[in-house]
């Protein structure tokens, strides 16, 4: 607490996210906290209505539209005690040919993390893919990042801060409006549940981030069938990382994994059926493709057989087919259009709805965790921009499934509204 002047301290006691070395998760603090933390409502609203345009409460002049008052940013000022409000900053940003816009975000020590703006003119929105962990321990045999091992995990403020950093982007670009949110970025959003729980209930908030729970969908592989227990508890749609039904092939692609798909499944249809309102309850389950290893019509079969159980409780499943993109993993190639198509039909066939994701990204570093592995060549075309790394000023970066993550059947939208795939 000595980072605290006595002014403040009997204003903190209880506040719920207080770090360890005291530091407040002031962008994550719960609304009721930050009204004692700013010593009113009226400033912790207008301190976010600032944030939810982009707008940085600290930087906007006096005055200006979503700009605080000189009282209460004394107050932020103080409370943040020399730590910037926004815990990440945009170091590079690329741009493809399809809009999709690929940020790498520098922390404040340093370390870069990916996220990807998908914007979708049809429909008008643009889906923000968010890294949760700086790396990942999963060790999925087909990523990029799993090759990097858990540097850590992110905080709820660097997540949220890929958010808000998304929002400036959007604003600057004139992009369709920033409403839906994916978790697949890099790391697994299971194996760090408290950040991500932090970052999900602030983005869902009315008084925070004000973020619809349907647009909000949180991506895991399922490390343990209790970590579904905690994520159904968070406020936003569910997505697994099945991969395959099968033990083995699953073992092969995923093979951090301790529980058998089984195990997994049950542990999932547990906790979905804690969530009293049947519309929570949809899923999306992601299927990485990959020739030759999970894409024959057995293996599609198989998933039906598997799958199919789960619909007592999940009414409205979307299965998620990923076509790999190649990152150069011996004996993992894409497989053809027409595999794809007939492993989709076999599916539909059996009644599920599956979409297949196009690749929406630039190819040089679309797979998971390029931007951040690869540290981008000032020289790689299509780079927009490079700042200058620190943060404070605003970024993010991602890296997961997110970058390529469009259903090609976006006209299906409309028969299956709440479905949480469609970017
Ligand atoms: S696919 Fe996701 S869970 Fe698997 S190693 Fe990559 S980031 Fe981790």
């Amino acid at each position: 607490m000595r980072k605290y002047s006595r002014l403040y301290l009997p204003l903190l006691i209880g506040l719920s996210l207080l770090s360890l070395n005291g530091v407040i998760s002031l962008l994550t603090l719960p609304f009721a906290d930050l009204c004692q933390v700013l010593q009113g409502s009226g400033k912790a609203k207008m301190m976010w209505e600032s944030l939810r345009i982009g707008a940085d409460p600290l930087t906007t002049e006096v005055g200006a539209t979503g700009a605080l008052s000189e009282k209460a940013r004394a107050l932020l000022v103080s409370a943040l005690h020399g730590t910037p409000l926004i815990k990440t900053a945009i170091s590079l940003e690329t741009l493809s040919d399809c809009g999709t816009r690929k940020l790498l975000q520098t922390c404040t020590d340093g370390q870069s993390i990916e996220s990807v703006l998908i914007p979708s003119h049809k429909f008008d929105r643009t889906t923000l893919c968010v890294s949760t962990q700086l790396g990942c321990d999963r060790g999925c045999a087909f990523c990029l990042t799993g090759t990097m091992g858990l540097i850590r995990n992110l905080t709820s403020e660097e997540i949220v801060s890929q958010v808000f950093n998304g929002l400036q982007v959007v604003k600057r670009e004139k992009m369709p409006a920033l409403t839906n949110i994916v978790f697949m970025g890099m790391g697994d959003s299971g194996r760090n549940m408290k950040a991500v729980g932090e970052a999900v209930a602030c983005l869902a908030d009315r008084e925070r981030m004000c973020m619809a729970q349907s647009k909000i969908t949180i991506s895991t592989v399922g490390p343990s069938p209790e970590a579904f227990m905690e994520l159904a508890a968070m406020p936003g749609t569910l997505a697994w990382s099945l991969h395959a039904a099968d033990d083995a092939i699953r073992k092969r692609l995923v093979p951090s994994t301790r529980h058998t798909t089984v195990q997994l499944r049950d542990g999932l249809m547990a906790a979905l059926a804690t969530r009293p309102a049947l519309r929570t309850r949809t899923i999306m389950v992601a299927l990485t493709l990959i020739d030759g290893i999970n894409d024959s019509i057995e293996d599609a079969q198989k998933l039906a057989d598997f799958i199919r159980p789960a619909l007592a409780v999940a009414p409205k499943i979307a299965l998620d087919l990923i076509p790999y993109n190649d990152i150069s993993v011996p004996g993992f190639v894409r497989p053809s259009r027409e595999k794809v198509n007939a492993f989709q039909a076999h599916l539909r066939e059996q009644g599920f709805f599956c979409s297949v994701r196009v690749t929406r990204g630039d190819e040089e570093s679309s797979a998971c965790g390029m931007l951040a592995t690869k540290r981008l060549k000032k020289s790689e075309k299509k780079v927009l921009s490079i700042a200058s790394a620190g943060g404070g000023g605003g970024g993010g970066s991602s890296g997961g499934l997110g970058e390529e993550a469009v259903a090609e059947e976006e006209e299906e939208e409309e028969a299956v509204e709440d479905l949480p795939l469609l970017f």
